[in-house]
């Protein structure tokens, strides 16, 4: 019913360089404007939804609402950054998701690296080999996609070690971790910023919240942050605002 009465749209919550906080993409994230209860978070419906499965019908028409957003962008000569959207397991087992975002690109006449696919890394495992075909066939079209949450489930190694995702979001667990248990925490989020630059994957730190984190996360080289400390989610209009003024710069 919420679908039919336009009560979804989405958010847009900007990811930084750390180092210039240059703006270099950013996420779209989903948010229900309940006719009573105001704008409510995902967190309580995206859970029922993806169990049920009607999550995909969202996710159809946020994917679709992101992609006539960039072409209006296209248009108005706006400058372009690339915008995520998020992509559920069971999207991936009830649609051919590189066919889907293929179809979109073309309608909307969009290049496809300016749409990133971010896939939840506890999600991946659960059918690893669907994901990794979902991804390979993303890649034929020239997409990439991001290791959503990294760190969050139990297989986040086996899940680097046999997907080829082109990036790594750090859960924001790791980032508390350093506040919660000094040493060590900032033992951990150091070891998985250093492995990501092993494998040359570019890595981004989410929930960054304070001054503290940001340096901490400069001094090891981890030049992307997604978190509160530099933006909130945002209106898509608060998030043009944003973006007409210069020194963006372009993702990697
Ligand atoms: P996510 O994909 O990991 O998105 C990041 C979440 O972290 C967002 O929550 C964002 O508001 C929050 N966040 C960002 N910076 C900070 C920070 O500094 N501190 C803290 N504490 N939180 C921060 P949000 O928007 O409530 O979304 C929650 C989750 O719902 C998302 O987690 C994603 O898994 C899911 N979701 C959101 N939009 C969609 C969608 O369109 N489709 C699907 N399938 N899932 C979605
Ligand atoms: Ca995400
Ligand atoms: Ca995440």
């Amino acid at each position: 019913r919420a679908l039919k009465q336009g009560e979804f749209c989405f958010y847009l919550q900007p990811k930084c360089n750390n180092m210039t906080k240059a703006i270099v993409g950013m996420e779209a994230l989903v948010r229900w404007n309940h006719p009573t209860r105001g704008v409510v978070p995902p967190g309580e419906f995206i859970p029922l939804l993806e169990e049920t499965g009607l999550v995909t019908q969202l996710d159809l028409y946020l994917w679709e609402s992101v992609c006539k957003m960039l072409h209006r962008w296209k248009e108005e000569k706006r400058n372009l950054v690339p915008i995520s959207v998020n992509v559920s397991i069971a999207d991936i087992t009830s649609l051919d998701v590189a066919k889907v975002f293929g179809n979109l690109v073309e309608r909307y006449q969009l290049e496809p690296k300016l749409l990133l696919v971010e896939i939840t890394e506890s999600m991946m495992a659960r059918n690893m080999k669907l994901v990794e075909n979902t991804i390979k066939g993303l890649h034929r079209k020239g997409f990439s996609v991001l290791m959503d949450d990294f760190g969050s489930g139990y297989s986040s190694l086996n899940m680097l070690k046999d997907t080829s995702v082109d990036g790594i979001k750090m859960d924001l667990k790791f980032i508390d971790m350093d506040r919660s248990n000094a040493g060590k925490g900032r033992q951990i989020v150091e070891s998985v910023v250093e492995m990501a630059h092993r494998l040359h994957l570019p890595i981004i730190a989410e929930g960054v919240e304070n001054q503290e984190q940001v340096h901490l996360l400069q001094a090891m080289d981890c030049l992307y942050t997604q978190g509160y400390y530099f933006y909130r989610p945002m209106p898509v209009a608060d998030a043009e605002e944003l973006l007409a003024q210069p020194a963006n710069e372009n993702y990697w």
